[in-house]
């Protein structure tokens, strides 16, 4: 896949990435994309990837490709 990324040092599909973020198995996940923020732990690159958790879930995660932050939309 042309879509992986680098995060905290492993290469992460955005499948990978979303079960990451989501802790747990995702359905099915969107391409990784920058997102247009910096982390605020670390000031690192954060990476922004929509996923579906389940059928009738959609949720926009971030995860810093540096350090252990991450986020959902949920929060
Ligand atoms: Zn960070």
């Amino acid at each position: 896949m042309a879509d992986n990324r680098v995060v905290q040092g492993r290469m992460v599909t955005a499948v990978a990435l979303a079960e990451l973020i989501e802790n747990g198995d995702v359905m099915d996940a969107e391409s990784i994309t920058d997102a247009d923020r910096d982390c605020p732990d670390c000031g690192g690159d954060v990476l922004e990837v929509g996923y579906m958790p389940s059928v009738t879930e959609f949720v926009t995660g971030l995860k810093c490709q540096d350090c252990d932050w991450q986020a959902t939309d949920r929060d």
